[in-house]
């Protein structure tokens, strides 16, 4: 796995935003830290936020990170890593929902850390595409489009992805959102089924449904970008037909329908016997879903299912959907022609369960 958390000292007093320079290539003298010293324990860097020391890692792989240095926990987050198109901005931990499944559950505090993730943003490589997830970020809606607006201003070559339970846009927010800045925003929303009742029993949260309709439609109001996301569970996976027939015949504006496989941490590893779903016994179910909406004009696509636990027609759709610093292929994978296509496995998920599961293709 690679790591987002460094171990580190810095003389600053207050944490700071700044960009790892070791090599060739442009220098910001406000926003950059230089290299001054390498060895076998870390690098470190001069720059105008003082003396930077990183313990665990070399040069080369910090190289053109943005990083931001807390230097009273003693440690540096690295918010985007260069050269990886995977890059998430954390905006808070809390949310208002308590999904069964949750990979991340959510803490009832809230760190604003606004003003240093969009500093990050403005020294992020040309054209990257950033995702920003939660907890809920819209639990502080006006703060996180101010800072993607501002953002998005002053750098129109990047772009944004982010997850939102969609249940917090009012028709205040239409104009808003009509902003051309918004088309390089695309909101990834999810929905667990069509009824109220199965769907707010899986996020936890009476009337989920109904809000979400409410923001659903707000959304199409403003022509948002939506990418739809549900997460296969096995209270869900019988109500999956109903739910292709609802989003090809309500919701045919989204983008993409991504029909997302269980994910082993957080809420759902305690639980993971009553929620996961072996599609490679019960692919029938998902099929189904994804042929209903491809022929209604929906594109469907499926996250986190290994290629080779996928009927060869449906492969095409199992796209590369894990992040690279917490992807992994077990050792079985080794000669596979599709690894490079693949989602293969999150770095959590028990070895001998992902190499028993995997066919090399
Ligand atoms: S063998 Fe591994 S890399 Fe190949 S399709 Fe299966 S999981 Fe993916």
């Amino acid at each position: 796995m690679i790591p987002l958390v460094l171990p580190a000292m810095s003389d600053a007093e207050a944490p700071f935003v700044t960009r790892l320079r070791s090599g060739e290539g442009p220098v910001d003298g406000v926003w950059d830290s230089l290299m001054v010293d390498e060895d076998d324990g870390g690098v470190t860097y001069a720059g105008a936020g003082g003396i930077l020391a990183i313990d665990g890692a070399t040069a080369e792989a910090l190289d053109g990170d943005v990083v931001l240095v807390q230097p009273r926990t003693g440690r540096v987050e690295r918010i985007l890593r260069a050269g990886s198109p995977h890059n998430t901005l954390l905006v808070t931990e809390r949310c208002d929902q308590l999904c069964v499944m949750c990979s991340q559950p959510p803490k009832k505090t809230h760190v604003d850390r606004f003003a240093y993730l969009e500093d990050a943003c403005l020294l992020a490589e040309p054209g990257l595409h950033i995702g920003i997830s939660g907890g809920e970020p819209t639990l502080y809606k006006d703060q996180l489009l101010s800072m993607v607006e501002r953002v998005l201003r002053q750098r129109p070559d990047l772009s944004f992805h982010i997850l939102s339970n969609g249940q917090h846009f009012t028709e205040d927010d239409v104009p808003r959102l009509r902003d051309p800045l918004y088309r390089k925003v695309s909101w990834g929303v999810p929905l667990y089924a069509a009824s109220a009742p199965l769907h707010d029993e899986i996020v936890g949260k009476e009337g989920a449904f109904d809000a979400l309709q409410d923001g659903l439609a707000t959304l199409l109001m403003a022509g948002a970008r939506v990418e739809l996301r549900t997460v296969l569970v096995s209270s869900n996976l019988a109500a999956l037909p109903e739910l292709s027939r609802f989003v090809a015949s309500r919701l045919r504006f989204v983008e993409v329908w991504s029909i997302m496989q269980l994910e082993h941490i957080g809420f759902a590893k305690g639980r993971w016997r009553t929620l996961f779903v072996d599609h490679r016994d019960q692919f029938q179910m998902v099929a189904g879903a994804i042929d209903w909406a491809t022929m209604h004009g929906v594109r469907a696509q499926l996250f986190n299912f290994p290629r080779c636990t996928v009927p060869p027609a449906y492969r095409g759709v199992a796209i590369a959907s894990i992040s690279d610093w917490k992807r992994k292929y077990p050792t079985a994978c080794t000669g596979c022609a599709e690894q490079a296509n693949c989602s293969g496995f999150f770095e959590w998920h028990p070895d001998e369960e992902a190499g028993a599961m995997v066919e090399p293709l």
